[in-house]
């Protein structure tokens, strides 16, 4: 068979062995509704507890402020759109960044059109925020910012402490989106001083189709989700049970390997860049090289069309991807890459691998080689690399 590589670890994990054993019973024997009375109701009531305090640890927040939702994204709704609609006899000014997720991205879009004024924050060349810039788009109508924590595409990690600070002097609410921040990063909600941060569980070996939101205790957030009494109340719906135990213990897998993880994936990851940057010519790396997640390494090869190197990288069994899972069905540049002042046409030669816990070293040998191999032959038949290739190599 041939042989397999995965390094798309942003978009999604596979579920750990340990994870899926803790998930199994709860499809089958303990499938109560958490919400009745008798005994095997309340055994799937106490998994829920279990996996609120799992989760809630990894981010050092209270179990009382964990959310159980549907997704990342779901998170990511509730918060800026509930939060906006609740505050504006106050205001109708919320701050986010050009290089949101578009679960962020589009439900500021969508509030917009609700008669809401959104600023989109720029970033510098290395995906990191403007903090003048955000201070200075703070107006007496403004009432939300968010900003996410680490970004998925070239992994640049935001500075959330003093995001959160400054938001506070100014008394405005700060979300933060921490899906991929979530088990690669040490994480302190509390310290940080968010008022709202999402988190999902398939971006950190857990099941997908379940996320959660941090809602501060005091924080008055309304319901978007309206029925039964689950979630305190305030995110009707049976739970999924299932799921929300596999994140749970996701969450505690990732808590209790934290530092060995990152400690892992970080060296894979600059052993990765230093073969490919020695050993192709005429690549770079996007994003910051210190403030960036552990797995994430977004190269532009100079020259070539990014999806053509993807898809000769799938037939040798490299599974990478162009920008975000999400943008990678169009042709659009990607926005973040776009935000970090990135060419168009240069913006078109990048792939972002990311690396995770499964990956080895003889993984990453082997996508080099296939990368030597595949940009060479993208070179070679493209008449811009021929042209401005040799120019490059100075041999005009
Ligand atoms: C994956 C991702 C999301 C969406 O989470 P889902 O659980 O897939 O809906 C949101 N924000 C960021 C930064 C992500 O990487």
């Amino acid at each position: 068979m041939k042989r397999q590589v995965y390094l798309d670890y942003s978009a999604t994990t596979p579920v750990k062995e340990e994870v899926l054993e803790k998930m199994i019973p709860y499809f089958t024997q303990s499938f109560g509704n958490p919400s009745s009375l008798y005994t095997i109701g309340q055994n799937s009531k106490q998994a829920i507890a279990e996996a609120r305090e799992q989760v809630a640890a990894l981010i050092g927040a209270d179990s009382k402020e964990i959310y159980f939702t549907s997704s990342g994204t779901e998170a990511d709704n509730w918060a800026v759109i509930e939060a906006a609609e609740a505050r504006k006899n106050k205001g109708n000014h919320i701050i986010t960044s050009k290089i949101e997720h578009h679960a962020l991205l589009h439900s500021a879009e969508y509030l917009e059109k609700r008669g809401f004024d959104v600023t989109y924050i720029g970033v510098d060349d290395k995906g990191f925020i403007d903090l003048d810039e955000l201070e200075a788009a703070i107006t007496d109508k403004t009432i939300l910012i968010s900003i996410m924590y680490a970004n998925n595409e070239v992994g640049t990690i935001e500075p959330v402490s003093e995001i959160a600070a400054i938001a506070k002097k100014h008394g405005v609410l700060f979300h933060t989106d921490a899906v991929q921040a979530l088990g690669n990063v040490p994480i302190d909600v509390h310290a940080i001083g968010a008022d709202m941060m999402s988190v999902s569980a398939h971006k950190i070996y857990g099941p997908k189709g379940v996320g959660a939101l941090y809602i501060r205790k005091s924080l008055a957030l309304p319901s978007h989700i309206h029925g039964g009494g689950q979630e305190n109340k305030k995110r009707a719906g049976t739970e999924n049970l299932a799921g929300i135990v596999g994140f749970g213990a996701a969450a505690e897998l990732a808590a209790t390997n934290l530092d060995g993880h990152i400690e892992k994936v970080t060296a894979l990851r600059n052993y990765f860049i230093d073969r490919v940057c020695k050993e192709i010519p005429d690549v770079y790396v996007n994003g910051d090289i210190l403030r960036r997640l552990p797995g994430n390494a977004n190269i532009t090869f100079e020259y070539i069309e990014g999806e053509a190197l993807l898809l000769l990288m799938d037939l040798d069994g490299v599974a990478v991807s162009t920008g975000s899972a999400c943008s990678s069905a169009s042709l659009t540049p990607s926005h973040v890459l776009t935000a970090l002042g990135i060419p168009a046409e240069i913006i078109h030669g990048s792939l972002r691998f990311t690396i995770g816990d499964f990956t080895t070293k003889d993984d990453l040998d082997y996508t080099v080689e296939h990368l030597i191999k595949n940009v060479e032959k993208l070179r070679r038949i493209s008449s811009v690399s021929k042209e401005k290739g040799w120019q490059a190599y100075g041999v005009v």
